[in-house]
């Protein structure tokens, strides 16, 4: 283990204002004020792993007073400390205890959060591992001390009867104590005020510290040489318990050490002895097996309070628990395999052949050596649910590792064991969770991943994916080799662009453009509504929607390239009939009481039987009839729809126009906007733009300025005029060339007082010259426009290519008018054309 142990530079506080807690020692601390109560419910209570979380326990500064607020009463210097238990009752009203064992000082540098519970920014100010030592070699003063305490320490354990378990185990713990450690440790034993304990706390100098100590130390032996002598002088009566009990005054003197180490003592050993079983029964590889048998070596060696057991249990109790060599079996069976993947999924005809032959290949191979599969596709695609479906075909267990926003290396691989609450990385996490070594793993969104000062995130995965090397995979908290080469690992990604390249390459792209409203229609009606159905615990005797009301929620409550949107819609509305429902049943039951009690009153008791009484409450309520989803309820639930006028309502006037833009979440629309005012011929563009686009409204702009002749407008265009253009959603950045053909049609509906046509949406590139150049994406900007109900596209001549790519149907709904230059655009963007369009002066000198 490396040699510098950290504690966290933020830790929530622990006020204590009776005692104080030094490092090194434990003490029981009950937990009364509201601030403390709240610390404990929130960072402490539910947690399986108490001991990785340190707090800071800070005393109450005697100096001030005690009116004050608890907050400024608080003492600047504190201890950092784990819980190691947490007792107490929740009922009649919440009381803990807790047993906490001291770390270090820290020195509290601000106070980052007042309420509910404090948490300061601290300093460290002792080191917690034994580098210490090699101050006290070069420092003869210091060393001395030690060596007077240390006798002194001894004396005083001398005193005491050894017969007593406490007092043998005490003796022990000071012999190998290491002497920076002796002054907290006996300082906290002995009989000592409230400012003296403080005043140790203080002694951030070792020397300072032993000085401060010693004092108390001589006291004490000092206290219990007169108490002998006054005993054999027979003075003190000592008064005999049971056989092999101490005098009071020890007990007195003991009281907290013995509740402090006898407990934690009572399964001490025999816990060892169950982790070594755990070990060996791990099946672990021969490197691991060696370092568990060394690290439990260590442990057994190590007195309970040091902070380092704690790490080193929590490491051991990893590393039996990972499935060194538990596996579920592979059952892979081709037509099976295509059968699970049709039922659980509509559609995707392309993806689920290329995984069915990737799945083949594998199992002729024998091996998962070879690309791995990354589906890119916009959210709420099915992405996850294939990977999903691919791990149930193959019987194997399912874990979703998800990349967004991870910069951090050791997220991937581990922090190193070197400070308390370190962990694996989110490999050696899953695995643990899904308990064999063999898994599907989901790298979900690995075109998020980013860097950042604490390395590159992407290089770690690398080495996780890579065939050659992942046999070999060490996670830094781990510090011994996994194999991870059994694992089939799948990734998703929204945008290919931004997948780090060095991964791309390791990777098989499946392009998954995003869902036709008719698919959207079959996937609701054959999977979302079901599992939602299911989900709210409703039958087709309580609710029946009809394929008409899917089309409905498709097309006039939804725009996006996925389902998930669909899916939350039939989800409100279920919520919506399972509230009527519910409603429905409690009224019954209520009146079926009412009916009960009512005869009950009139019939004599002999003869109503339980069964008239059932046959009176029916009577009374006809069997209820299942919920129809129809048009005017799904308004009624989710209000008015939200996507049907607004394309007429928004064309409605001259200065806009439908552009296509390609995103990450899909193909979109977008309303690109301009207007003028009076002005001096200033030009504003808004809508987050990027470097590209800029330039392509520039672009636009001057091609309309010097073809304004040309297209019946007044030569000067931005006369006395200023002009702005728009692009919503005004929050999202866009980039990228696409929007130049609209960009200037709007300018030119705006110039010319002319609507654009409603039903009509374009995309395309363009030259200062007004020619019209290829664009990407035409697949998935062609189906949000279908989507968003248009009907006719403007497209380069250039990607009619593309178009081949586009399902039938789709085509079949939609008139598409190929372009080459811009004037092509004008006039198919304009209701009668732009027949005043005259030849270019270029085109007229070629004449
Ligand atoms: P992604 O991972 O691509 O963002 P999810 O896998 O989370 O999307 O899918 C969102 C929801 O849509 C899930 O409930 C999924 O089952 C459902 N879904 C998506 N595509 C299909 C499909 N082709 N057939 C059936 N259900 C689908």
């Amino acid at each position: 283990m490396a040699s510098s142990i950290a504690i966290p530079r933020r830790v929530p506080l622990l006020l204590v204002a009776e005692n104080v807690l030094l490092p090194g020692s434990s003490m029981r601390i009950p937990v009364r004020s509201i601030r403390n109560m709240t610390m404990v419910k929130s960072r402490l209570l539910g947690r399986n792993t108490l001991s990785s979380t340190v707090i800071g326990v800070i005393p109450k500064d005697p100096s001030k007073d005690d009116e004050d607020d608890e907050l400024t009463a608080l003492h600047s210097i504190g201890t950092a400390a784990v819980v190691v238990q947490i007792t107490g009752t929740n009922w009649p009203r919440p009381a803990y205890t807790l047993l906490v064992t001291g770390l270090c000082r820290f020195k509290v540098e601000s106070i980052l959060q007042e309420t509910p519970y404090p948490i300061a920014m601290v300093t460290q100010l002792d080191k917690l591992s034994d580098n210490d030592r090699d101050d006290m070699d070069e420092n003869q003063e210091l060393t001395a001390l030690a060596e007077n305490f240390r006798d002194q320490a001894a004396k005083l354990v001398e005193m005491l009867d050894i017969s007593i378990p406490v007092v043998a185990k005490l003796k022990k713990m000071l012999e190998n104590l290491p002497s920076q450690h002796l002054p907290d440790v006996c300082a906290a034993i002995v009989k000592a005020s409230y400012t003296e304990k403080i005043q140790v706390l203080d002694a951030v100098d070792l020397t300072d510290r032993f000085k401060k100590a010693l004092p108390l130390l001589m006291r004490q032996i000092e206290g219990l040489k007169l108490l002998q002598r006054a005993r054999k002088d027979g003075k003190v009566e000592i008064v005999t318990r049971k056989e092999g009990s101490r005098p009071t005054n020890m007990r007195n003197l003991f009281r907290k050490l013995s509740t402090d180490l006898e407990e934690e003592d009572g399964d001490n050993e025999s816990d060892d002895l169950d982790l070594e079983q755990k070990i060996k029964a791990a099946n672990m590889p021969e490197q691991a097996h060696k370092a568990s048998m060394k690290e439990l070596k260590r442990l057994k060696k190590m007195p309970q309070h040091m902070p380092e057991h704690a790490m080193i249990r929590n490491y051991l109790e990893l590393m039996v628990e990972l499935p060194w060599s538990r596996q579920s079996k592979d059952a892979l069976d081709i037509l099976q395999a295509r059968k699970d993947l049709d039922e659980d999924h509509y559609g995707l005809d392309k993806l689920k052949k290329r995984v069915l032959e990737y799945l083949a290949v594998r199992q002729l191979k024998n091996s998962l050596k070879g690309p791995i599969l990354c589906f890119v596709g916009p959210p709420g695609v099915g992405k996850t649910s294939v990977g999903r479906s691919i791990a149930s075909t193959l019987g194997r267990e399912f874990h979703r590792i998800a990349l967004g926003g991870v910069c951090d290396q050791s997220d991937i691989r581990g922090h190193r064991r070197t400070y308390i609450g370190s962990m694996p990385g989110r490999i050696i996490q899953g695995l643990k969770l899904v308990n064999t070594h063999n898994p599907v793993f989901l790298l979900d969104e690995i075109d998020k991943l980013s860097k950042s000062l604490h390395g590159d995130p992407a290089a770690a995965l690398l080495e996780v994916l890579d065939p050659e090397q992942n046999n070999n995979f060490v996670d830094h908290y781990l510090n011994v080799p996994f194999d991870l080469s059994q694992v089939l690992f799948i990734a998703t990604a929204n945008n290919m662009s931004t997948i780090p390249p060095a991964l791309l390459d390791r990777m098989e792209l499946i392009q998954i453009p995003g869902y036709t409203q008719e698919e959207k229609v079959n996937i609701g009606v054959r999977h979302l509504m079901p599992k939602q159905l299911k989900e709210h615990g409703l039958g087709a005797e309580q609710i029946q929607i009809p394929e008409d009301s899917i089309k409905v929620l498709v097309s006039k409550y939804t725009r996006e390239a996925g389902v998930r949107t669909l899916e939350r819609r039939i989800a409100a509305i279920c919520r919506a009939v399972a509230v009527r429902v519910a409603e429905g049943v409690s009224r019954a039951r209520r009146e079926k009481l009412e009916v009960t009690q009512g005869d009950k009153k009139n019939i004599p008791s002999e003869i109503l039987s339980e069964k008239d009484s059932h046959e009176a409450s029916t009577l009374a309520h006809p069997p209820e009839m299942p919920i129809v989803i129809d048009e005017a309820a799904i308004e009624d639930i989710l209000g008015p729809p939200m996507y049907e006028r607004e394309m007429s309502e928004r064309l409605g006037q001259p200065g806009v126009a439908v552009g296509l833009a390609w995103t990450a979440m899909g193909g979109e629309i977008m309303f690109v906007e301009a207007t003028r005012m009076e002005g001096e011929g200033k030009i504003t563009l808004t809508g987050q733009l990027g470097d590209v686009m800029k330039e392509s409204a520039n672009l636009a702009l001057n091609w309309v300025r010097a073809n304004a002749k040309r297209l019946n407008m007044k030569s000067d265009l931005l006369d006395n005029t200023d002009l702005h253009i728009h692009f919503p959603a005004g929050a999202v950045g866009k980039d990228g060339p696409s929007a130049g053909v609209t960009i200037a049609t709007v300018l030119v509906s705006l110039f010319s007082e002319r609507c654009v046509r409603s039903d009509t949406a374009m995309t395309g590139e363009i030259t200062l010259r007004g020619l019209v150049l290829p664009v990407g994406g035409i697949k998935e900007k062609v189906l949000s426009a279908h989507r968003a109900g248009i009907r006719r596209v403007i497209m380069p001549r250039r990607n009619e290519k593309d178009l081949q790519d586009i399902p039938s149907n789709i085509l079949k709904d939609l008139s598409i008018v190929l372009a080459s230059k811009l004037e092509d655009v004008l006039n198919a963007a304009f209701d009668s054309g732009f027949p005043s369009l005259l030849p270019s002066p270029q085109e007229v000198s070629k004449l």
